[in-house]
């Protein structure tokens, strides 16, 4: 990769980074964001206790946090990957989205959708109605963050880590242009 795409600006601690023609500054640490997602897995295996439900991370950009939140989810459950493809319509509805990838029978079945972040809520008011359409028994989201313009829809996922303004973010499995994604920390766009 050519090193002006993708270079740390205050090396080596990369408080400011630059992707591309952008520049980045750290945000939430990943210490933070491992310490709310203990105290949410937490409330999660208390809420499922007894039951048997079916976790399905949004592909790409939950992977991480799917990975740090199933590790302290400590019932009996499944993890099923899903990824929504996006598609024009043909209607005034704009673009319409659905999910691929959906190995099994979600009908009665409690789901936790995990989504990455929740921007205008589209996405996750989409995927939440396919899933109680398809049958599903109870459908919960959980979503590391939540912009200011969800919350002011009043967008509330049953459980969230952290409410942010909005401006861009990347990291901690979030991109942008397809970097970044592997970055430990959580980065906003500085300018
Ligand atoms: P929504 O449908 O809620 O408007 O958008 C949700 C999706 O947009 C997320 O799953 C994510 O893919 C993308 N998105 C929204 N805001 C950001 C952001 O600040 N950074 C990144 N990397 N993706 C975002």
């Amino acid at each position: 990769m050519p090193i002006n795409k993708f270079a740390y600006i205050c090396s080596p601690v990369c408080i400011v980074m630059k992707i591309k023609d952008l520049k980045f500054k750290k945000y939430i640490k990943e210490a933070s964001i491992l310490e709310k997602i203990a105290e949410l897995a937490e409330q999660i295996n208390k809420d499922y206790k007894g039951k048997d439900p079916i976790f399905l991370p949004i592909l790409n950009g939950s992977f991480l946090f799917a990975a740090d939140l199933m590790r302290e989810i400590k019932i009996p459950c499944r993890v099923s990957f899903v990824k929504i493809a996006s598609y024009e319509g043909t209607s005034s509805t704009g673009t319409l989205k659905t999910l691929i990838g959906m190995q099994e029978s979600i009908f009665n079945k409690d789901l936790i959708i995990i989504e990455d972040i929740i921007d205008t809520g589209t996405t996750i008011e989409q995927v939440v109605n396919e899933m109680k359409e398809r049958g599903a028994k109870t459908v919960e989201v959980v979503s590391l963050l939540r912009k200011e313009k969800a919350k002011e829809k009043n967008i509330i996922p049953k459980y969230l880590c952290f409410d942010i303004p909005d401006a861009f973010v990347l990291g901690y499995g979030l991109d942008y242009d397809g970097y970044g994604r592997n970055l430990r920390d959580i980065y906003q766009v500085a300018e």
